[in-house]
This record gives structure tokens, sequence and C-alpha cells, in this order.
């Protein structure tokens, strides 16, 4: 058993908050790597090199030079915490994260992020792949509406207006996108427990969580 709580499911699903504030309550490391294909897909386009290179963009995954300091992301020693976020560049990731060169590149990236104190990682195969001893599985997630609901508000864009479909469109599409594809692809595992936030505020998904863990 590793001491690690995975939590996969779909964009939006709000796994990044909910995972952080999980490991800061346990005292625990926290990884997003949803960021780690998100900086493969902005290095690739930054150095002009096509996202369905596969090869090529697997040799950058490899040795990405990304530094993490507190909130901050550092690419190639420029602060890409805000641009990586873009749906444009989450598209990117969904594409390059297709890859299995690519995907096999980031995987002992990501289980290096385990150290003695324990980790709470987010993605889409966190349980599955990266730490499949994980103490915990759960498969968080809620219906599009909200996420882009949720995306929305963040941005501070009206739920009746042309960019809020964009949004949900965007949402809807890098789903298939991630279940669809042959490896690795986005799913409930049989162990994982299922964490729907359709109806719950921020903290009672924390609670979920650490009741669990805890139980
Ligand atoms: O979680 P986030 O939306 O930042 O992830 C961006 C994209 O990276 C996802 O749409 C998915 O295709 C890919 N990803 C993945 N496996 C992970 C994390 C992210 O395939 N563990």
């Amino acid at each position: 058993m590793q001491k690690v709580i995975a939590i996969d499911g779909p964009s939006a699903s709000g796994k990044g908050t909910i995972a952080a504030r999980v490991a800061h309550a346990l005292g625990w490391d926290y990884l997003d790597s949803g960021a780690l294909y998100r900086l493969t897909a902005l290095h690739a386009q930054n150095q002009q090199v096509a996202w369905q290179d596969e090869q090529a963009v697997a040799d950058l995954a490899a040795h990405l030079p990304v530094a993490f300091s507190g909130s901050q992301i550092l690419l190639a020693g420029n602060d890409v915490s805000q641009s990586i976020r873009s749906e444009q560049i989450g598209m990117g990731a969904s594409a390059i994260a297709a890859l299995p060169l690519v995907r096999q590149a980031l995987l002992q990236r990501q289980r290096d992020f385990l150290g003695e104190r324990g980790l709470v990682a987010d993605g889409r195969d966190m349980g599955s792949v990266v730490f499949p001893q994980a103490a915990l599985k759960i498969f968080l997630t809620a219906t599009p509406q909200i996420r882009a609901e949720r995306r929305a508000k963040q941005l501070n864009i009206a739920t009746q207006s042309p960019e809020f479909e964009r949004i949900l469109a965007d949402i809807m599409a890098r789903d298939e996108n991630d279940r669809r594809r042959s490896v690795a692809p986005l799913r409930q595992l049989p162990d994982a427990r299922l964490l729907d936030t359709t109806h719950l505020t921020i903290e009672q998904a924390v609670q979920q969580v650490l009741d669990w863990f805890q139980s």
C-alpha cells in the first residue's frame, strides 16, 4: 500500500482544489499531474514542435526545464502558472497525453513526487497507472453543465453567453478525447470511490475524502 490518495476525474471537476486542500489538511505533498501534460504541450508549442510528433514531444517531456516554487510554475525560467491554464493548452495537453511515449516519459517524474510525507495526486490515471497501490482511490466528477459553470465563474464569464457555450463544448470535447484514447483512458476504476460534487461545496467534498481516508 502506498501513502497516496489518488484523485482522478474529468476536466474542471474541482480535483485540483480538493486534492490540494486534502494534502494541506494531512500535511502531505500535492501533485497536479495535469500541469506536467500542460507544460509539455506549451513547451512543444514554444519549440515549434507539432503536438502530433510523438517522438519529439516525448523527448521534450523527458527533459522538461520546469521548476515548482510554491504556487509558481517556471518553464525555462519563465512564470507560466497562468498561461498553462488556457483552454487552448488544455486541448494540447489532451492531444499529447494520448501518445504512449509521452506518458512513459512523464511516468517516473510523477512517481518522484512521493516522498516521506505522503502524496495527494490528481489526474486521469493516478489510481490506474502511476500509483496503483494508492491507499485511497477516488473518481471525482460533476455534471458537464456544473463543471462549465464553475470554470465560467473563475473566468468571470456569464452563463448566458457564447463564451460559456464554448467552455462547455471544450470541456465535453476534452473529456471525450480522454475517454476514447487507447492509453490510460479516463474511467472509474472498480476499486475507486465515486465522489459526485454536483451538489457539494468544496468543504463538503474535502471532508468526504478525509472521512473515507480515516475510516
Ligand atoms: O487535469 P488537467 O485538465 O489540467 O489536464 C490536462 C489534460 O492532461 C487532460 O485533459 C488529460 O488529457 C491530460 N492528463 C492525463 N493524465 C493525467 C493528467 C492529465 O492524460 N494524469
